[in-house]
């Protein structure tokens, strides 16, 4: 009987075990992670207008991995030994027939004077620190941002800070004290995010001004407690959000594969790391064929988990591995009023307004979760 590894238990992870499970394979699975959970980062963002505990946000797998007859392995990858396919791990080598590697993504090295700003996005503790700051405040200037890999201009998380954006303006009209603040997003990356599109990158410039927003798209050289400044502009602020660029684990750059600059691994539309046929990437921690932007969305984790597990069962029948990903993009981004669809891809390209999505993303956060949480 083949041994699939997988590492990671976040959204790839747990979506490539399911796939793997529905496509009748019976291999013997073990999901490597520090903890047998899984957390819901988009929810992270509804604690900033909804009463939410974190324990809402953060499943506990045990139940479903017994559902799924799948061994947890308690601990975190060091690094990999593709010649010899065995995982390298702080507890004790792991081998492998198959690997799937969906360890997520983590934040690169921030720019000078980065302890001076709380990046919400992080953790649940750190959305906390950020909402207890701003409670704090009586008015003045906010600043919410967002950075890329300082090698790696494609690689950055955009889609989460439009939404901390929008939040913050939303919940500052409701509590009636938003002409007490100044807001201003800060991104050199916004038309990297809008992929060169220049549509889109009216219409949120569009919606920055009819929300009182100010743009900065200028390179942030350093912060400090008062502030930030760019080559050429100093930009006051009382309170700085900035979540920096994304980049792979330490380990990526020793572990044989071929990476991005920023240690993302490299796939085929197959989600097959290139150049090695029984290893394959999932979600936020891969750079996939087609897709040179890094996106982080979790239709697109949960949908590299499935093109993996496909494959993977294909080969493990001996068949070829035929599922493969396809180029389109969505992004959502919501405001006080009205809510907008960005489409981005070769296929459609598009902004729509007034499209009623907050109760879709409680379905689909109702729909991922109960897959989970719910099951035996
Ligand atoms: C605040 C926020 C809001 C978001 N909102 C949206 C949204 O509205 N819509 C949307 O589409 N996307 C959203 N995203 C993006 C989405 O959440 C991610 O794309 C998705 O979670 C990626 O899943 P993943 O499994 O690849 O990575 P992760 O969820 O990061 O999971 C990685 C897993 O790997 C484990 N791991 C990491 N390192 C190691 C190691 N060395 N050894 C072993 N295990 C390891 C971790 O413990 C974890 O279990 C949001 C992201 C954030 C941060």
């Amino acid at each position: 009987m083949s041994h699939i590894v997988i590492i990671g238990s976040g959204l790839a992870g747990c979506a490539t075990v399911r796939a793997l499970r529905q496509q009748g394979c019976d291999a013997s699975i073990t999901v490597i992670s520090p903890e047998p959970s899984l957390f819901y980062y988009p929810g992270l963002l509804r604690s900033l207008a909804e009463m939410r505990v974190e324990d809402s946000v953060l499943i506990n797998l045990t139940r479903f991995f017994e559902d799924q007859d799948v061994d947890h392995f308690a601990a975190s990858v060091t690094g990999l030994s593709p010649e010899a396919s065995v995982v390298k791990t702080d507890v004790t080598d792991v081998g492998y027939d198959y690997l799937v590697i969906a360890s997520g993504s983590q934040y690169s090295p921030g720019i000078v004077g980065s302890e001076h700003v709380i990046n919400p996005l992080k953790s649940w503790s750190e959305m906390m620190r950020y909402q207890r700051a701003l409670n704090e405040l009586e008015g003045g200037s906010l600043v919410i941002g967002f950075g890329a890999h300082p090698k790696d201009p494609l690689a950055f998380q955009g889609g989460p800070v439009f939404d901390l954006l929008f939040a913050i303006d939303s919940r500052l009209r409701n509590q009636r004290q938003r002409r007490s603040y100044d807001i201003t997003f800060a991104s050199p990356n916004l038309k990297h995010e809008l992929r060169f599109v220049d549509e889109p990158f009216d219409n949120l410039l569009s919606q920055f001004k009819r929300n009182h927003i100010h743009f900065l798209g200028e390179e942030i050289v350093s912060f400090d407690r008062d502030g930030l400044d760019t080559p050429h502009t100093r930009v006051p602020s009382n309170l700085t959000a900035f979540v920096p660029g994304l980049s792979g684990p330490e380990w990526a750059a020793s572990s044989g594969l071929k990476v991005t600059v920023s240690g993302l691994f490299e796939t085929n539309s197959a989600c097959q790391a290139v150049g090695h046929e029984n290893i394959y990437v999932a979600g936020d921690a891969g750079r996939f064929s087609d897709r040179p932007m890094k996106l982080t969305q979790y239709y697109l984790a949960d949908l590299t988990g499935e093109i993996a597990a496909h494959n993977i069962a294909a080969l493990d029948r001996g068949k070829t591995p035929v599922a493969a990903l396809s180029s389109d993009e969505h992004g959502i981004t919501e405001s006080v009023d009205n809510n907008s669809l960005i489409c981005r891809g070769k296929q459609r390209n598009y902004i729509r307004r007034g499209v009623p999505l907050t109760w879709s993303r409680n379905l689909m956060e109702w729909q991922t979760l109960r897959r989970y949480k719910n099951v035996s």
